[in-house]
């Protein structure tokens, strides 16, 4: 066979599908750094953690985004099961939650519910900077019990105590009230009033939207919107006394800590079942440019349009990945993988086995052990040890084994002493405090 015959033998690569990325090894602190300070904060501000399937009835989406929204028109994944079932892959968190939390009647527990994850979520985006199509969301979500505006002041705290917790310092909030039942319906019909006189003008996406869902007119980003954009009417001129008194409540316990906010009356967000507050944050500088590092707001008419009563609802998750291209970009150190602590050597057969057993004699106490258990010679085997930086090893030899000992060798400083297997652990220990 020729080369070139034998070239085409080969089958193509596999690459990960477009937008979706592998988390490799080399990224594993940024990983552990987020889910401890995730877990840490769920834990202090009495989260427990909920995690939905994966898939869920596509309808679930239909209703509570909206059919005409971005997310279920362009970018939900959806599947039909071999027993005729319509899923989605999670386009995103609060739905799910919100279906669990009347499963499983959370609404009789303790109110209100406040819950947390950490998974994958799935869109069709349009693959570009920040932009992939499986990312992972880190959200928290408030069900049930009052509708108090403190709640929303304390998700907007907690998204930006984690976000100092992993350094990005200086982050951007932007918040505005999107208002009510009572005070949304005549906005949109003064908004739709608006933008007829420039309809020909728009783009198509506004085109498009502005029968339905006028105020996603104004997060258009397309330039040929933005002079209609600035001169729309403002909708905080226009909320309820009830939301104006909401908004200016949240505002107030965000100017107590301390915390600095833009009110961008051009915030929308995408879903239909926002009300009131929404809010965003964005790193600071040219790393903006990244896109939202997390969002969130009210919800509290979702539960209703999936079957439970109105309950007052909120939430905010954050990017895992766009904190993490951040925390790169702006070169945050995160804590190195903890070191194995102990290099296990072996010289033989026989020991390669007692070597074996004995790892598992130290993990079972704790103590963590690196080796090259596959490599017969000394030499490869300390070649490893160095590599990773080991200064302990142990050695097992013939000898060793049948006097049932270990030599434990300061790597170091090149000294070593021969310790018998019973007192190993007790010895490590006291080397390692040390
Ligand atoms: P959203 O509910 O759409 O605002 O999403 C919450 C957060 O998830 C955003 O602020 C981003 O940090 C992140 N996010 C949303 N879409 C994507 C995407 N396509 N790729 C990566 N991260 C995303």
């Amino acid at each position: 066979m020729s080369p070139t015959e034998k070239q085409k033998e080969k089958p193509e690569a596999f690459r990960a599908p477009k937008g979706m990325r592998d988390i490799v090894p080399i990224d594993e602190p940024y990983w552990e750094k987020m889910e401890g300070v995730t877990k840490s904060t769920a834990r202090s501000y009495g989260f427990s953690r909920l995690e939905p399937p994966i898939l869920e009835a596509a309808a679930l989406y239909n209703k509570t985004s909206g059919e005409e929204s971005e997310l279920v028109l362009k970018e939900m994944y959806t599947l039909r099961t071999k027993g005729g079932d319509l899923l989605a892959l999670r386009p995103e968190y609060a739905p799910g939650i919100c279906r669990a939390y009347l499963e499983h009647s959370l609404g009789r527990v303790s109110q209100p519910q406040k819950l947390f994850y950490i998974g994958p979520v799935f869109r069709n985006d349009r693959v570009q900077l920040g932009h992939y199509r499986q990312f992972v969301q880190i959200g928290f979500e408030i069900l049930g019990g009052q509708n108090d505006p403190i709640y929303d002041a304390e998700v907007i705290t907690m998204a930006r105590n984690i976000l100092s917790e992993l350094k990005i310092k200086n982050p951007i909030l932007k918040i505005n009230s999107i208002g009510c039942r009572v005070c949304r319906p005549n906005y949109k019909r003064q908004l739709q009033g608006y933008y007829k006189n420039h309809e020909k003008e728009l783009c198509e996406d506004c085109t498009r939207r502005f029968a339905t869902s006028p105020m996603k007119l104004l997060d258009c980003k397309q330039a040929q919107c933005q002079p209609f954009k600035e001169k729309a009417p403002n909708l905080l001129d226009k909320l309820c006394f009830a939301c104006k008194a909401h908004f200016r409540a949240i505002l107030e316990y965000l100017e107590e800590v301390g915390a600095s906010y833009e009110i961008d009356s051009h915030l929308v967000r995408g879903l239909d079942y926002y009300n009131r507050t929404v809010f965003e944050f964005f790193a600071d500088g040219k790393e903006a440019e990244i896109g939202a590092l997390g969002g969130g707001g009210r919800y509290d008419y979702l539960m209703e349009m999936i079957g439970g009563h109105a309950l007052p609802a909120l939430g905010f998750a954050l990017g895992a990945e766009r904190l993490i291209d951040v925390m790169k970009a702006k070169e945050i150190a995160v804590p190195p993988k903890p070191q194995k602590r102990v290099f296990l050597a072996h010289a033989g057969t026989l020991a390669k086995k007692n070597a074996f057993v004995l790892r598992e004699k130290l993990l079972a106490s704790g103590i963590g052990v690196a080796e090259a258990l596959s490599r017969e010679s000394l030499g490869a085997q300390f070649k490893v040890a160095e590599k990773e930086g080991l200064s302990l090893a142990l050695i097992l030899g013939q000898k060793e084994v049948y006097e049932k000992s270990v030599i434990v060798r300061d790597l170091a400083a090149g000294t070593q002493e021969s310790v018998l297997i019973e007192k190993v652990v007790d010895d490590l220990k006291r080397r390692l405090k040390a």
